[in-house]
């Protein structure tokens, strides 16, 4: 599916319906975010993780910490590979511990992993403007999200 946000807050929501989803699935525990800096993919997992009860302020950009995890149930890992430039750096980085064991992960600069895992939601983010954001979510439609398929408002 493919959305237009017009705000952080609506790129949030966005993120929260996944959240929500997430949750109900058995399947799907991994959220991989394409994008550059500045696309939105940190503030999109500040919604995410409020599906989970992991308040917004506690989900941040630091990019020095590669794991944050914050206790929720599941746990929830928010992992960002911006600092691993190589494909052999993410793989030394131990990624794979946090990737279905059970918890959610949710990955920033998913283009540095070699083989993307398996049961993964792709998001892919697009800065169209200042304020303009293309959302494109693989694998789940909107019904299953629970918006709809036209930019909101
Ligand atoms: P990334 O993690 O991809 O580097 P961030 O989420 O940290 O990006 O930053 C996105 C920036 O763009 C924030 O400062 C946010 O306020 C701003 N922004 C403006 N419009 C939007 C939008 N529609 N969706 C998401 N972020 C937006
Ligand atoms: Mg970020």
């Amino acid at each position: 599916m493919r959305i237009i946000t017009r705000s952080p807050e609506d790129t949030e929501h966005i993120g929260f319906m996944l959240g929500t989803f997430l949750e109900s699935s058995a399947r799907i525990k991994t959220v991989l975010l394409y994008g550059d800096l500045g696309a939105g993919k940190t503030t999109l997992i500040k919604g995410v993780a409020s599906a989970f009860g992991i308040a917004k302020r506690d989900v941040s950009s630091a990019s020095f910490v590669m794991v944050a995890e914050h206790e929720a149930t599941p746990p929830f890992y928010h992992i960002d590979l911006y600092r691993l430039e190589s494909h052999e750096a993410v793989d030394a980085a131990g990624i794979w511990e946090y990737i279905d064991t059970g918890g959610i992960a949710v990955i920033e600069w998913a283009e540095r992993i070699a083989e993307a895992p398996d049961n993964a939601i792709k998001v892919h983010i697009t800065q169209l403007t200042d304020q303009e954001r293309e959302i494109i979510i693989y694998g789940v439609d909107c019904e299953a999200l629970g918006i709809q398929n036209v930019p909101l408002r």
